[in-house]
C-alpha cells in the first residue's frame, strides 16, 4: 500500500447527480430512522452513479491503475470501492453486519478508491473496523472526525509508515495497530500476492546486482548498468505494482540472497 493523491476536483457527475441523491438518502433515512438502524429496510444506490466511467477514470489516474490496498494492477476492471462501506458495518470479520452504514457518503469524492475485486469482495466487504467502536458515526447526523478506523485510508494517511516488508511478507511498522488490521483483515499476505511480490523481487535483484557492479564494471557493461538503474526507479516508483515493498526491499536490502 502507498499514499494516493486524489485530486481536489470532485468529478462532476459526483457533484451533480450524486448530491441530489445523496439529498435523497438522507430525506428516505430521516423519514424512518429506526427502520434503517434495524435493516428492516434498506437504502438502494447507484452502482452506475459512484461506479461512473468518469470517477473510475480519474481514480485510476490518480492511483496509477493499481489497488489502493494490495497494488495490485486493475486499470479500468477495479472496483470504485467505498473507504466507508455505504450499505453495512462490520466491527469484526466474522462479526455482526449492521446497519444502515455510511449512506451519505455513497457518493463522496472523499471516500472512494479504486480497489481489486478481490481485497473488495472477498476481504473488505461490509468490514470497517474502529478502534472504539462507540464513536461510530451511526448517521448523517454524526460527525466520522470522531472516529478512529483501524483500516489505513492510502488517501488521508501515509501507508508506508504503518506496513512494510520482509522480503515479499507485509508487517506491520513498530506494531502498528491500523498496519497490523490492515494486513490482516484485508489480506494483503494472502499466497498469490505473496508469490506475485516473491517474482517481482527476483527480477529487483538482478537490477541491484548489476547497479552495485558499477564501481568495477568495465567499459562495455556501463550502458547496461544505466538502463538497470532506470528500470530500478521505475520498479520502486509510485507507478510500479508494488512499488511499496520494491521500495521497502531496496532501502532495507532484503533480497533473496
Ligand atoms: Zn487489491
Amino acid at each position: 500500500m502507498i499514499r494516493i493523491d486524489r485530486p481536489p476536483a470532485v468529478p462532476r457527475v459526483l457533484a451533480t447527480r450524486g448530491a441530489k441523491k445523496r439529498a435523497a438518502l438522507l430525506a428516505a433515512y430521516d423519514a424512518a430512522p429506526a427502520e434503517y438502524d434495524a435493516r428492516r429496510q434498506k437504502l438502494t444506490f447507484d452502482g452506475a452513479l459512484y461506479g461512473h466511467s468518469s470517477v473510475k477514470r480519474a481514480l485510476v489516474d490518480a492511483q496509477h491503475g493499481k489497488c489502493c490496498f494490495c497494488e495490485s494492477k486493475t486499470g479500468m476492471d477495479g472496483d470504485v470501492e467505498h473507504y466507508r462501506p455505504k450499505a453495512a458495518f462490520s466491527q469484526a470479520k466474522r462479526g455482526r453486519i449492521e446497519g444502515p452504514g455510511y449512506y451519505w457518503l455513497a457518493y463522496e469524492w472523499s471516500n472512494l478508491l479504486l480497489c481489486c475485486a478481490i481485497c473488495n469482495q472477498r476481504f473488505k466487504r461490509s468490514l470497517f473496523p474502529l478502534a472504539d467502536a462507540s464513536k461510530r458515526a451511526r448517521s448523517h447526523r454524526h460527525h466520522v472526525t470522531h472516529e478512529e478506523p483501524l483500516f489505513i485510508d492510502p488517501a488521508a494517511q501515509d501507508p508506508e509508515e504503518h506496513i512494510s516488508f520482509r522480503q515479499e511478507i507485509p508487517f506491520p511498522v513498530g506494531g502498528s495497530r491500523s498496519g497490523k488490521a490492515s494486513i490482516e483483515a484485508l489480506g494483503l499476505d494472502r499466497e498469490i500476492l505473496n508469490e506475485r511480490r516473491r517474482d517481482r523481487l527476483k527480477h529487483l535483484q538482478i537490477l541491484v546486482d548489476l547497479v552495485e557492479m558499477e564501481p568495477t564494471a568495465s567499459a562495455e557493461l556501463i550502458p547496461l548498468i544505466e538502463k538497470a538503474r532506470i528500470l530500478l526507479d521505475e520498479c520502486t516508483g509510485d507507478a510500479a505494482e508494488f512499488a511499496g515493498m520494491a521500495r521497502a526491499a531496496v532501502k532495507a536490502g532484503y533480497f533473496l540472497r
